[in-house]
């Protein structure tokens, strides 16, 4: 068997087997049989998360679930389903997300065991759209969670701590279109006196650098109404479609330009049918409160020289606040500085300690499913809580390992 690994390939996964259910109830012989498990959804997290030393088990091939709500706001889907699947049978019934990440290729459940988001200073991350969960639990048992349940705060963002998510019921909302713009060159100076409003300027809008020069390279912004003008904040229209990645082409890209299309066409940056992203690379992202935004970017600028030695692009990106137990966007608005570095751990590894020691004043959260050398989730409000919780559910930490048991203690 070829070693199985993550999709960046910076991860071998050390697993005895990989097991692949056909049915929610051979999940539940399977985790009652097992004494060590994880899921692995996608693949697409850049660390240990997913990985065991026992088995691992992949829910795509669970019998696919799309089952709209009567009222037409919740759609219920199994655990294995992916984004971009998803989007495109909610499209077809005249439904929508209210966000999605970058890339639509990765799961749904694994997408929200790691809090991941889009952008925008209304929406939350994607796990916010959860209103219920079916979980086995450690013994094997079905457990069914809705929006209003004391433990459901703390199920949704869960890590796969409490078990496999075999299917999730999702808010939907009426079919919409957004136009999708890039516009290049922010300078500086607006970025100091008016980010607030820059990033308030759409439906969700992304700021693009690589730290080589002061200004932002590229603004990606997604808005319902069509912009007028050439210019946002002193940036400049591009000329033609745009990749965040310099020097990559912009066919794996969504419609630019400020052409109309379904939502799904547009919040992704990537389209489903290509390799999203440079394809080659690590990833780190660190959240931290609204409030110190314009503090951490200086930050980082002030390490340039060394970020730039070894990024492909940093990304800003808004999400707002929520009550999830382990989301790192808990009770704040926050601002999410992403980092598309070289595939390189070695020489990346050090930049993200150097990183950690400027952000984590500020009060820094690490996105989970990327790569990080420090996470303080005993700091977060709901922390004991959750462990309290993940103990009910895996007495035995049958779903833990090493990177969980560092987490979570
Ligand atoms: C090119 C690229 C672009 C990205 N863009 C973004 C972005 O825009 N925004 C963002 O926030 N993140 C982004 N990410 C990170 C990515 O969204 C997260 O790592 C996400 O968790 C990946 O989902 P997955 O299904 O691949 O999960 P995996 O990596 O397979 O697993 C992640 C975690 O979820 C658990 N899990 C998976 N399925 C289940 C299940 N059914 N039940 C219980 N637990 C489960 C696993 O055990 C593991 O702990 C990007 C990653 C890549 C590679």
């Amino acid at each position: 068997m070829e070693p199985l690994t993550n999709w960046a390939g910076n991860i071998t996964f050390g697993a005895r087997r990989v097991l692949h259910p056909r049915s929610v109830d051979e999940v539940r012989e399977m985790v009652a049989a097992a004494s060590k498990l994880r899921v692995l959804g996608s693949g697409h997290s850049f660390n240990r998360l997913a990985d065991t030393d026992g088995d691992l088990l992949s829910l795509a091939g669970l019998p696919r679930i799309v089952e709209i709500g009567p009222d037409r706001t919740t759609v219920r889907v199994d655990g294995g389903i992916r984004y971009g699947e998803l989007a495109t049978r909610l499209h077809a019934e005249g439904l929508a997300l209210h966000n999605m990440a970058s890339l639509p290729h990765i799961s749904v459940a694994g997408a929200v065991a790691t809090a991941t988001h889009g952008s925008g200073v209304r929406h939350g991350n994607l796990a916010t759209a959860v209103a219920g969960l079916e979980i086995v639990r450690a013994d094997g048992e079905l457990i069914t969670l809705a929006r209003g349940d004391a433990d459901f705060p703390g199920a949704v963002a869960a890590l796969g701590a409490l078990g496999p998510v075999v299917a999730l019921t999702l808010d939907v909302q009426p079919s919409f279109e957004l136009r999708q713009y890039v516009y290049e060159n922010l300078p500086v100076a607006a970025v100091r006196s008016q980010l607030e409003q820059i990033l308030a300027g759409g439906y969700s809008v992304s700021l693009f650098t690589t730290w080589a020069g002061t200004d932002i390279d590229q603004v990606f912004l997604k808005r319902v109404e069509p912009m007028t003008g050439d210019d946002y904040f002193g940036a400049t229209l591009a000329d033609g479609p745009r990749h965040p990645v310099p020097g990559m082409p912009a066919e794996s890209c969504t419609e630019q330009g400020g052409v109309p299309g379904p939502w799904h066409e547009r919040l992704p940056h990537f389209r489903m049918e290509f390799t999203p992203s440079s394809g080659e690379e690590l990833q780190s992202e660190w959240h931290l409160p609204r409030s110190v935004a314009g503090a951490a970017i200086e930050a980082v600028a002030e390490l340039r020289e060394r970020v730039a030695a070894v990024l492909q692009v940093c990304e800003i990106r808004t999400i707002a606040a929520d009550d999830l137990w382990l989301s790192p966007n808990h009770q704040r608005d926050s601002l999410a500085l992403h980092f598309t570095w070289i595939a390189d751990t070695d020489a990346v590894l050090p930049v993200v300690a150097d990183l950690e020691k400027v952000l984590g004043p500020l009060g820094a959260r690490p996105h989970l499913g990327k790569v990080f050398t420090t996470a303080a989730l005993a700091e977060y409000p709901r922390f004991a809580d959750f462990t309290a919780l993940a103990g009910r559910f895996d007495p035995a930490g049958k779903f833990r390992n090493e990177l969980l048991e560092r987490l979570l203690g």
